[in-house]
C-alpha cells in the first residue's frame, strides 16, 4: 500500500512513475504532440500552471501542490493511478518528449532520478568542464550523477563504502577517483579539492566527513553547515525534464537499466531489497500486458 502526500491511502493503487510510452491518441487542444510522438510523464501530471514556479517550468514546486503520478488526488477530486496500465492520460504540458533515436527504456530513469541529480548540477554551474565533483553513493542516482559529470568534462570522484564498486566506478563508468568514504588518509588527500558534492546515500550518514573535502565557496547538496551552502533537491520541472532528455539523446548516454515484465516485479523488489541490481528496473509494461 502506498500513502498520498495528503497521508490517504488509496488501496489498492499500483503505482508507477517514470512513464516512457507513443502517443496512442491525442485531444482536440493538443498542439504540441501528434499520435506515434514517443513521449515521457514523470513524477507530476498536474499543477496550478499559474503561481511563479509554474510560470517558469519548475512544477514540481507548485505553490497550490503539484498532482503526483500515481495516488493523489487530481484537480477533478479523481486518484492518479501512475503507469502500470494500458494507458494514462495526462496534460500536454505534463509530458517530454523523447527523441525517436533514444530508447523509451533509457528515457524511463531520466524522469525522476536523472532529473534528481541533474538539477543540483545545473542550479550549481556543475557543468562546466575542469570542476571537481564528488558523488557519495554509487547507485541509481549516484551512477547518474557520475555519467552526467564525465559528459560535463569534470573531474569525478566517487565516495563509497563499497569497495566492490571500485571496479564499475572506475572502468565502467569512467571515474576518475574512487575513494572509500571510511578510509581517513584516503579522504583527507581529498581535503578542499572538490567544488561540488552530491549525497546520493541512502539512509543515516554523517555529513562532517565530506564537508572537509569542499573548497571554499564548495557545495553540498543536500545537507548542512559552515561556510557552503545549503541545497537541496526534489526532482525538477517540465524545463530541465526536457533538457535532461535531449542532452542524454544527443550525448548518448543511458542509465543501467534491467528491463523485466511486470510479472518479475515481486521478484524485483525482493532483488531491490538485496541491492542486487544496477541500477535500475524498468518495466515493459506494453509486452507483459499482452
Ligand atoms: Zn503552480
Amino acid at each position: 500500500m502506498t500513502r498520498n502526500k495528503f497521508g490517504d491511502s488509496k488501496y489498492p493503487v499500483v503505482p508507477g512513475h517514470e512513464i516512457a510510452r507513443i502517443v496512442k491518441e491525442i485531444g482536440s487542444n493538443v498542439q504540441r504532440f501528434k499520435v506515434g510522438d514517443h513521449v515521457g510523464v514523470g513524477t507530476f501530471v498536474n499543477s496550478c500552471r499559474d503561481c511563479e514556479y509554474c510560470d517558469e517550468a519548475l512544477e514540481i514546486h507548485c505553490l497550490k501542490r503539484a498532482v503526483d503520478t500515481f495516488n493523489a488526488i487530481d484537480v477533478d477530486g479523481t486518484i492518479t493511478k501512475g503507469g502500470y496500465s494500458n494507458f494514462i492520460v495526462v496534460h500536454e504540458r505534463y509530458c517530454l518528449r523523447i527523441p525517436e533515436s533514444y530508447p523509451l527504456a533509457s528515457a524511463a530513469p531520466l524522469l525522476c532520478a536523472g532529473i534528481t541529480v541533474y538539477t543540483p548540477m545545473m542550479r550549481h554551474k556543475m557543468n562546466q568542464a575542469g570542476k571537481s565533483l564528488g558523488v557519495i553513493g554509487l547507485g541509481g542516482l549516484g551512477h547518474m550523477a557520475v555519467k552526467f559529470g564525465k559528459a560535463f568534462g569534470l573531474n569525478v570522484t566517487v565516495l563509497s563504502t563499497s569497495i566492490s564498486k571500485r571496479e564499475e566506478a572506475l572502468t565502467l563508468l569512467g571515474a576518475d577517483k574512487f575513494v572509500i568514504s571510511f578510509d581517513h588518509d584516503q579522504m583527507a588527500a581529498l581535503a578542499k579539492s572538490l567544488d561540488f558534492i552530491i549525497d546520493t546515500a541512502p539512509g543515516d550518514h554523517p555529513f562532517d566527513p565530506y564537508i572537509s573535502l569542499l573548497k571554499t565557496s564548495g557545495v553540498l547538496s543536500c545537507f548542512l553547515a559552515g561556510t557552503i551552502t545549503i541545497s537541496g533537491s526534489a526532482t525538477g520541472g517540465t524545463k530541465g525534464t526536457q533538457e535532461i532528455i535531449n542532452f542524454c539523446a544527443a550525448r548518448d548516454i543511458h542509465a543501467k537499466i534491467e528491463v523485466i515484465p511486470i510479472q518479475h516485479a515481486n521478484e524485483a523488489l525482493e532483488r531491490l531489497i538485496k541491492s542486487d541490481v544496477q541500477y535500475w528496473f524498468v518495466i515493459d509494461i506494453e509486452n507483459s500486458l499482452k
